[in-house]
């Protein structure tokens, strides 16, 4: 099936088990006091001299994670050579090896967990359930690419790109990295793996730990440093045939560009930002609609692509649903993210932080009203934006995309439905949609009519879970095909030419 049908999804934590949740504070002690480094791991040789930037704890600026050495040009170089000389290679490696390497980087992430949940916590400011998450979908990633490829591929009928890129995003630093990571590898490509600035860490752990799974280090090698540097050298090169990338809009528009400057077709598999709605119609239940409003538009801080940012609620409701939502926001907790009790962690860092409170501050002019969730004397140690609300007239308001804990609602009345589905897909992006209505006729009139990769209905939009809800949006959102999703690896290999005679 294209499925796989042995797989099963990551079971993660229980944390409302004492032993478990004892276990798991032990564990994360330990990582507590680590520094790590993450430096450039080619494939003959791990970096470790040059420049050390330090990496702070975005909730505790005082908290040193660990050290950072950035890829030089050489480095570069190096990696792009052993990358190609390594990828006939890896793409005559039996399918059932492959996919072995990845159901064993599944188990390990497993074994890892305390370790790589610390990290999660430290360098990236998640809190512990969003951790746990991190590490599930990851492990998820792992084997269901690994399922994938001994259903439906032979090295016969799927011939690889060669070398990829894999350029990934802060706000999933081990999830996304390893799914990128793990769908190239299991279609048969090395990788040059480039994450996030700001996550360095983390995805170290994670390549160490592929290494150990018996990913040879040749087909996987980590390059850190500057997307304006580092990216653009390795997205420019001749010797890279494909490029995944998750990030902004604007980014994949620059990748976009250099990619065609090269004058050949180079695979581009982009997941980008959202302007993300939900329309509340007046048959919904509000209480449910409290719970999935606040998940969607303040967990992770706000900071995932999926994330609510316009709540289109029915003028006949909206009263009583916006004073539920702020009752619901004064009691969320903000603050460090390793304590259980924590609902918003920090935003990644100061340029977030700074970006944000611009936002905010221009909104509270032009706004009807706002509300903010009060933040404790703590939240000065690190880059923390309060929760925010604000009722605006015009989707138009919103220029672009505003990456964090700030939710914009708006008002319309029943007749306006197809009006509001309209104004929605007229901002070009299209990643993931919610809708609470209890009237099937409504909900599959906007399920028809709005342009997303990802429609919820009385549920959040957040959260997509692997082989189940593959994620990916259209237009200013992304490339597809979807992550997670049984035709994503498709795109990661040519097309299948008469197979090869035994
Ligand atoms: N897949 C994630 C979710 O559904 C979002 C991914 C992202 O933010 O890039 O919440």
């Amino acid at each position: 099936s294209l499925y796989g049908s042995e797989r099963q999804n990551s079971k993660g934590l229980d944390l409302s088990s004492e032993h478990v949740l004892a276990a798991l504070q032990i564990g994360l002690q330990g990582s507590e006091q680590q520094q790590w480094l993450a430096s450039p791991l080619l494939g003959d040789a791990d970096i470790s001299e040059g420049d050390k930037l330090p990496v702070r704890n975005p909730a505790d600026h005082a908290d040193i994670v660990g050290e950072v050495i950035e890829a030089t040009p050489e480095h570069v170089e190096r990696a792009l050579q052993l990358a190609e000389a390594a990828a006939a290679r890896w793409a005559n490696t039996p399918v059932a090896d492959r996919a072995g390497c990845l159901n064993r980087m599944a188990d390990l992430m497993e074994d890892h967990m305390p370790a790589l949940m610390g990290l999660a916590v430290r360098e990236a400011g998640k809190t512990l359930s969003n951790a746990i998450a991190e590490v599930r979908e990851a492990v998820d990633f792992c084997r269901y690419y690994a399922a994938q490829i001994v259903a439906n591929f032979d090295n016969a009928t799927h011939q690889p790109l060669g070398p990829v890129v894999c350029i990934s995003p802060w706000n999933f630093p081990l999830a996304i990295f390893i799914g990128e990571v793990t769908a190239s590898l299991a279609a048969g490509n090395p990788v040059l793996a480039k994450p996030a600035e700001q996550t360095n860490l983390i995805a170290a752990y994670a390549v160490r730990l592929l290494h150990e799974a018996g990913v040879p280090r040749d087909v996987l090698q980590l390059l850190p440093g500057r997307g304006e540097i580092v990216g653009a050298a390795l997205t420019s090169d001749a010797r890279i045939q494909g490029v995944i990338f998750t990030g902004s809009t604007e980014v994949a528009q620059i990748i976009n560009r250099t990619l065609a400057k090269r004058g050949e077709d180079v695979v581009l598999v982009a997941e980008t930002g959202g302007q993300n709605a939900m329309i509340v119609d007046s048959s919904a239940l509000p209480e449910q609609v409290v719970t999935d409003v606040l998940s969607s538009a303040f967990d992770s801080a706000g900071q995932r692509c999926s994330a609510l940012r316009v709540l289109y609620l029915q003028s006949d409701i909206a009263d009583k649903v916006i004073a539920m939502i702020k009752g619901a926001m004064a009691e969320l907790t903000v603050g460090n993210p390793a304590k259980l009790s924590t609902d918003v962690g920090p935003v990644i860092d100061a340029e977030a932080q700074a970006g944000l409170l611009a936002h905010i501050d221009k909104m509270k002019q032009r706004a009807r009203w706002f509300y903010q969730t009060p933040l404790s004397e703590q939240c000065q140690q690190g880059t923390f934006v309060a929760p925010t609300l604000f009722e605006i007239d015009n989707l138009s308001d919103l220029t672009r995309e505003v990456f964090g804990p700030v939710l914009h609602v708006l008002r319309f009345e029943a007749s306006q439905l197809d009006k509001v589905v309209a104004e929605i897909n007229s901002t070009g992006y299209g990643l993931t949609h919610g809708i609470h209505s209890r009237i099937d006729e409504t909900i599959n009139n906007i399920v028809d009519k709005i342009k997303v990769g990802n429609v919820y209905v009385n549920r959040n939009i957040v959260g997509a879970v692997v082989g189940v809800q593959p994620f990916g949006g259209e237009g200013k959102s992304g490339t597809g095909p979807k992550a997670g999703g049984p035709f994503y690896l498709y795109r990661l290999t040519r097309a299948a030419w008469a197979p090869k005679l035994a």
